[in-house]
């Protein structure tokens, strides 16, 4: 048996240290006589592994003192309820852009309790492109502004932020956090689901200022008010104990590799090799404008479905799998998350070429 090159979406790869850390200390940990899964999330033990986690997040991206850091359930879709629950409740209204299905949930969720202003939105285009934005239409009184700041299943990113003033900035990152450097002060909050970047399924990872707290809507469940996690250091019932572990050590590795800025200029690496052949390239295409592109997730096209299928499938046996796009582009997208190492994508880049000469 061999690992594959995993282009999957999410969940996806995880660094290969990190499971292998975590297989040997899966049935003991350290010299707890247990495994992780096994522990109280209120013993010793567990209170260092989820103190250490969120120490690393604060180190990593620099989080202000100001801000809380918080490891919810729910996954990152409970947040498209939460935000306008927690966020919403002072002129019940917020502005968002359009920027793919992950944008569109989010603002029908928001819809059920709060008033939501689309500034603008990509679907002309199949979301292809983030689009420019008329401060004129954002709202004077909104409580906040929501953005998808990586469209995992469109592959656009917003390079540049929309300058909200002192109106706070919402962003789903579930799909590039941790990707590259951002300036956490610049968003009133930002959450991302774990299993594309940080570790498993499980666990939500939200980083809120803490001004923005305390202010819910009476009809908020209790597991849905930041204000109770915050109180309890994200340990009001049980938290997602293995899933924590597990991030734990994907940011000890981050760390390793020598922090968010040194992944960073791997990222682009790996995404300007696969960028500059689809650029190159006569049968295959990206699908998205230059200037939007994201660098962890590259949809792309040969404009035959009948040779998208064949190279889904050739790519698959030759070891390069979830590469199908989403059913709503089509095509292929290749997820190229932190743990996607140069030389997957450089390998995969190498069996375009050689499929592309067989194909012409
Ligand atoms: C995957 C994803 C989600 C949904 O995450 P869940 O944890 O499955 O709810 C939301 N937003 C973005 C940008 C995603 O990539």
């Amino acid at each position: 048996m061999s690992r594959v090159y995993n282009f999957s979406a999410g969940p996806s790869m995880l660094p290969e240290e990190v499971l292998k850390k975590a297989q040997a200390e899966m049935v003991e940990y350290g010299s707890a006589g247990m495994s992780v899964m096994e522990m109280s999330h209120r013993s010793k033990d567990y209170e260092e592994i989820i103190n250490g986690c969120e120490a690393l997040v604060r180190e990593l991206m620099n989080v202000p003192d100001n801000y809380k850091v918080l490891f919810l359930q729910g996954g990152a879709s409970s947040q498209f309820a939460m935000i306008p629950m927690n966020l919403g409740n002072k002129n019940k209204k917020c502005d968002i852009v359009i920027t793919g299905q992950w944008a569109k949930k989010a603002a029908a969720e928001a819809k059920r309790y709060i008033t939501v202003n689309e500034i603008a939105s990509s679907a002309d285009k199949t979301f292809s492109y983030i689009p420019k934005l008329d401060k004129s239409k954002f709202s004077k009184d909104a409580d906040y502004f929501y953005i998808c700041m990586n469209n995992t299943i469109y592959g656009t990113k917003f390079n540049e932020l929309p300058d909200t003033g002192d109106i706070p900035l919402v962003a789903d990152i579930s799909s590039n956090v941790m990707s590259e450097v951002m300036d956490v002060s610049k968003f009133g909050m930002l959450f991302a689901g774990a299993q594309k970047n940080l570790g498993p399924a499980g666990v939500t990872l939200c980083i809120i200022r803490e001004d923005l707290i305390g202010n819910a809507m009476d009809i908020t469940p209790t597991m849905f008010n930041y204000q109770i996690h915050a109180d309890n250091g994200s340990m009001y019932n049980t938290p997602p104990t293995y899933a924590i572990y597990i991030m734990k050590l994907v940011l000890e590795w981050i760390k390793e590799k020598g922090g968010i800025a040194a992944i960073q200029k791997i990222n682009e690496e790996k995404a300007k090799i696969l960028y500059d052949f689809l650029d190159s390239s006569k049968m295959f295409k990206g699908t998205v404008v230059k200037e939007d592109r994201s660098i962890m997730n590259v949809p792309f096209v040969t404009g035959n479905e009948e040779l998208d299928a064949k190279f889904v499938k050739a790519a698959k046996e030759a070891g390069f799998v979830n590469l199908k796009g989403h059913r709503t582009v089509g095509g292929m997208r290749a997820s190229i998350y932190n743990a996607m190492p140069v030389e997957g994508v450089a390998a995969l880049v190498e069996f375009m070429k050689k499929f592309e000469a067989e194909n012409a």
